[in-house]
């Protein structure tokens, strides 16, 4: 058997699930998907072996808004012994008869998994050099795809594969950034993880340039406003409540008291951020209309998701953007459930050129 594997933040497994099948429905994969509640992952079992074509587009990690990581697993392997855990796993990458150019050795994102993340950093190094000598494992060879071994306990580990392309760059799909002094909010990282997850580096050059515009809805204390303030942006802080003296400190923030709803700005700018707590599809409507009137190039907003059918919730406003933009052209449309998210997802949407 094999089929896919992703991450999620545990307690998302359901929506993940429901992503997955429709994934694997939509590449004519027959199969069934299984999520346990809490486990930070999910599987989707093919009844087949995977086609070598697998890869093509099937394993964008981009695509599912709920998962972390997104890999092809070919194999599981069960009671591993304590002692010597590399000889059942280094059979079973043999057996696959594929080569990989980066191991990575991860476990999923609970409290319980994240204990045997010393065991991962310890072993990776014995682990790797005992795959470069079977010639499994070719370290920075282009082309090829990294080998995930992921810890779902200490005696049952996953094997899973993906092309550095289309997958997360982080172990566990988790970026590790830093707090940047002066940002007055943690929500700050949420708008940094969203600019490397959601923007190309091209797209980061070309529009997170210092003498730009941009506008922050619902910016108070102002962690989204620094990120942009802090890149050399012209920043229009739209919130009733306060902002942080450092951020005011920067010299490229306005701040106005008022609706941002009803707010517009007297011309089109780079950046419309959102932050503002509110019903997903308010936020949505409002993000459509400013991108179809040409009051903003792009936008990245939040989408605050506290209700049940979190999915649904997502697909409404998904629908919601699609008819407001039907007949303005088309556009690039990327949702994330960043590791910075808790109960909420994170949006970019701007008109394609
Ligand atoms: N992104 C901010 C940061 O990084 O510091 C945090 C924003 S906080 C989650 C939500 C903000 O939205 C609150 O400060 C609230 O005052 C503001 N807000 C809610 N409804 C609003 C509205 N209709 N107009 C303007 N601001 C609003």
């Amino acid at each position: 058997v094999s089929g896919l594997l992703a991450y999620c933040r545990a307690g998302f497994e359901k929506e993940l699930a429901a992503e997955l099948d429709e994934l694997a429905a939509d590449a004519g994969l027959i199969g069934h998907v299984r999520a346990k509640p809490d486990t930070g992952f999910v599987v989707y079992e093919t009844f087949e072996p995977l086609p070598a074509t697998a890869f093509e587009g099937l394993t964008d990690w981009r695509r599912p808004v709920f998962a972390r990581q997104l890999m092809l697993w070919f194999a599981r392997v069960t009671d591993l012994p304590e002692r010597d855990r590399a000889t059942p796993l280094l059979d079973a990458v043999k057996g696959s008869g594929q080569r990989f150019t980066e191991l990575v050795l991860e476990t999923p994102d609970t409290d319980e998994a994240k204990q045997r993340s010393g065991f991962c950093r310890r072993f990776t190094e014995p682990f790797a050099r005992v795959l470069e000598k079977t010639g499994a494992l070719r370290t920075g060879k282009a082309g090829l795809p990294v080998l995930h071994v992921m810890f779902e306990s200490a005696t049952t580990a996953w094997l899973a594969a993906a092309m550095p392309q289309e997958s997360s760059p982080w172990p566990m799909g988790i970026p590790r950034l830093r707090m940047p002094g002066g940002a007055p909010s943690r929500s700050t990282l949420k708008l940094s993880e969203a600019f490397m997850t959601l923007l190309g580096e091209d797209e980061r050059t070309a529009t997170l340039r210092a003498g730009l515009r941009a506008v922050d809805l619902g910016a108070s204390p102002g962690g989204w406003t620094w990120q942009l303030a802090s890149r050399g942006l012209h920043v229009t802080a739209v919130d009733n409540g306060p902002m942080g003296d450092a951020v005011m400190a920067t010299g490229m923030v306005e701040h106005l008291r008022a609706d941002g709803f009803t707010w517009r700005p007297q011309r089109t700018v780079e950046w419309m951020v959102c932050d503002m707590v509110d019903q997903p599809s308010r936020i949505a409507s409002l993000v459509a209309e400013w991108v179809a009137t040409g009051r903003c190039r792009r936008s990245i907003f939040n989408l605050k998701l506290p209700m049940k059918r979190r999915l649904d919730a997502v697909e409404q406003c998904r629908a919601l953007i699609r008819k407001r933009l039907a007949s303005v052209g088309p556009y690039d449309l990327r949702i994330k459930h960043l590791y910075h998210d808790r109960e909420e997802v994170t949006a970019y949407l701007a008109l394609r050129k």
